[in-house]
């Protein structure tokens, strides 16, 4: 940690963590209640707006840089020293499934919130600048893709993803991303919107979503990889037909094995000959 540079204007603005964090938590939930149960935040629609604006304003209240950035996603930066050496990424998703948690992925952007708050109140200049990243669009309950702002990012959408329909028709993905400002002509062709190499690490604060912490009576643990979540709209297993009597097992190609074995076994490592083909 360095001195402030001459330019880096000095904020004083002294504020108590805990009430803070609390009410970073309760405004969302209040403002993005479902009438029926928990707190609903769309990707790109309006609960996610509201979550983010109330984050941005927090942000720079507390003299963040903030930024949208070409996949409509919210960045706070607190600046380093040395600016051209690649940042320390942080954050989480703002969106929420229906009726979801409030603290699925607020919590990463809340902590991450917090943390470069202090250090901006504390004077505390990081050599390598700090990025806080709320991330729309990461939930796949609404446009049944999972990741879309990150994705976004580095050039990972196609025509297909911008095209799917949102869960109740309104609207595609692409009429959703535009209407938040994004850049969907250079998301569609791929472009990279963020250079990997402008990052040196990533940190993401997240609530646990599984029973393993609770059934090993664990506070918090660090998590080194996640299992991804790609989902397929549809999947087809095509066989080959054989006679029952004379083609032994193993040199059948059944369409319904695979597609059994294909449900327990990682795409790619399908132990029995697998069907004539299986794409997805
Ligand atoms: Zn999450």
């Amino acid at each position: 940690m360095n001195a402030p540079p001459e330019n880096h204007p000095v904020e004083t603005i002294d504020f108590d963590a805990r009430s803070l964090a609390i009410w970073l938590f309760d405004e969302p939930r209040n403002q993005t209640a479902d009438e029926t149960a928990g707190a609903t935040r769309e990707s790109y629609g309006k609960g996610e707006q509201k979550a983010l604006d109330l984050i941005k304003s927090v942000a720079t209240e507390h003299g963040l840089e903030t930024e949208i950035d070409e996949a409509a996603n919210l960045i706070m930066t607190l600046p380093g020293s040395e600016p051209d050496r690649p940042s320390i990424a942080c954050g989480s998703h703002i969106d929420s499934v229906p009726q979801g948690g409030n603290y699925d992925g607020a919590a990463g952007v809340v902590a991450g919130l917090l943390c470069l708050a202090r250090m901006r109140t504390q004077n505390i200049v990081p050599q390598r600048t700090i990025k806080l990243w709320a991330l729309r669009g990461e939930e796949s309950a609404w446009y049944g893709k999972s990741y879309i702002g990150s994705s976004a990012l580095f050039g990972h959408l196609c025509a297909d993803d911008l095209a799917a329909a949102h869960r109740n028709g309104r609207r595609s993905l692409a009429d959703a991303l535009k209407s938040c400002g994004a850049a969907v002509d250079r998301i569609e062709r791929g472009d990279q919107l963020l250079d990997p190499a402008s990052i040196a690490v990533y940190l993401e604060l997240h609530i646990e979503q599984s029973p393993v912490m609770v059934a090993r009576d664990l506070p918090t643990a660090i998590v080194t990889g996640i299992r991804g979540c790609i989902r397929h709209r549809t999947i087809r297993c095509l066989g080959e037909t054989g006679h029952s009597g004379a083609a032994p097992r193993w040199l059948r190609r059944d369409a319904l094995f695979t597609t059994a074995e294909l449900y327990h076994t990682p795409t790619g490592r399908l132990a029995s000959a697998p069907a004539r083909r299986c794409n997805a």
